[in-house]
């Protein structure tokens, strides 16, 4: 797997191999933050003086086309492995394997069973396997146990500590006798008060200047380190928010009895597990059941969400429209923003910017989406199938192609006659000519 990834990070990095050259070995470093649901227009919604500053002394894509679903455990797993969520198998918050007879949960924080990470191997590890070390504050699954390995330094995950402790343990790393050379940064808003306030609420202002504020004082704490003018900082998401209401709710119980099923994971992409002989009257009952849900056996799933080559992806999935919520009953309450919905929609996309010796100045490139649909991995095949898509997925693939350019420099060199033009499309705008 490792090496098959490899293969295809070379075939991606070839294009712009100019800059690799004049990187210099303290210049060869990168830290990926990530700020949870920062929606990609929140960047205007108020004055944002930090983040428009990377922008002006770096590069920055309008439009990122995320993966389905438009949830925040799928979308960093494939931010750090290049892969759709039915080649990485962490295709929900919320997941139960049949063939491991076993249920994933973030809501319960029952994610360290490392048999659900373990289809992919992430960036952290492979950048150890290459000799380097990682250094990882609080990135989804950066605490768990993947392939027998953690990152040389990491947190253990609690959403008390703060941005500031995180930010002094990166520095720490980067700076330490045997430095990190790749970091990982992650912050819970403002995807918490996106979910809490809504997106459209006036009171989200204050909560994305406070994000902007907190860029602010990672660049300075970087200047004050000497790290800002040598590190490659890509600064992104996982995904957007859109405006939910109580009078777009879709109440299960009104359709379907729920002694015929069981409810994987909820709103907006309900996965429906029917018990033993009712996968028939389960999805009579809900295949017409509300105009504003779209329900699917798992193999009519359309291709273009690489979704349902995955034992974790149930028989049944109900995908609600945009700003449409799924309960089972009312009066289970609902959030007033969420995410998940059709990684179609403007309102799912993340933001991706960066600043550093690895990129252009001043560069914007309007949108990026993952190609065409390009085969799919069946079960079992997975690994083979995997170089496709790891060579689909833009904003992974980015990340990949950065740190692959970076830290694997005269391997690529070797590798040069490969270049598919497409590939090179992906990552070539933003970086240095
Ligand atoms: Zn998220």
């Amino acid at each position: 797997m490792t090496s098959k990834l490899l293969c295809a990070a070379f075939v991606l990095a070839a294009l712009p191999l100019s800059i690799t050259f004049s990187l210099q070995p303290d210049q060869q470093k990168v830290l990926l933050v990530s700020f949870d649901g920062f929606r990609w227009d929140y960047l205007y919604r108020v004055p944002t003086p930090h983040f428009h500053h990377v922008m002006k002394h770096g590069v920055r894509v309008k439009q990122v086309t995320n993966i389905f679903i438009t949830k925040t455990y799928p979308n960093h797993y494939t931010l750090v492995t290049g892969l759709f969520a039915e080649n990485h198998g962490v295709v929900a918050n919320d997941m139960f394997d049949p063939m491991l007879n076993k249920s994933f949960s973030l809501d319960n924080m029952n994610i360290y069973d490392s048999e659900f990470w373990e289809e992919a191997t992430p960036i952290w590890i492979t950048n150890q396997r290459a000799g380097h070390a990682s250094g990882a504050a609080m990135w989804p699954g950066t605490d768990v146990k993947i392939h027998e390995s953690f990152p040389a330094h990491y947190m253990p995950y609690n959403a008390s500590v703060s941005f500031e402790e995180r930010v002094a343990k990166i520095i720490e790393w980067f700076t330490s006798k045997e430095p990190i050379n790749l970091g990982l940064l992650y912050w819970e808003d403002p995807d918490d008060m996106g979910h809490h306030l809504g997106p459209d609420s006036p009171l989200m202002g204050p909560v994305i200047s406070d994000i902007d504020n907190k860029l602010g004082y990672l660049m300075q704490m970087l200047k004050k380190a000497n790290l800002w003018d040598t590190l490659n900082l890509i600064i992104t998401s996982d995904h957007g928010m859109t405006q939910c209401s109580e009078e777009r709710v879709i109440e299960l119980d009104q359709y379907l009895d729920r002694d015929l099923y069981l409810l994987i994971d909820g709103s907006p992409v309900a996965a429906i597990l029917p018990k033993e002989g009712k996968f028939d009257e389960v999805y009579e009952a809900l295949a017409h059941a509300h105009p504003n849900l779209t329900v699917y056996k798992k193999e009519e799933i359309p291709e273009r969400w690489h979704y349902k080559y995955n034992n974790r992806v149930q028989p049944i999935i109900a995908v609600a429209d945009e700003g449409w919520y799924i309960l089972q009953n009312k009066s289970e309450g609902l959030m007033l923003g969420n995410h998940g919905y059709d990684n179609a929609l403007a309102e799912m996309h993340p933001i991706f910017l960066a600043h550093g010796p690895a990129f252009r100045k001043n560069f914007t490139k309007e949108a990026m989406s993952p190609p065409p649909h390009r085969g799919h991995g069946k079960p079992g095949e997975r690994e083979q199938e995997s170089n496709a898509y790891f060579i689909g997925v833009t904003l992974g693939s980015i990340i990949v192609i950065v740190f692959f350019i970076i830290f694997f420099k005269h391997l690529i060199l070797s590798q040069i006659p490969a270049l598919p033009s497409m590939q090179g499309e992906i990552a070539q705008p933003l970086l240095q000519a």
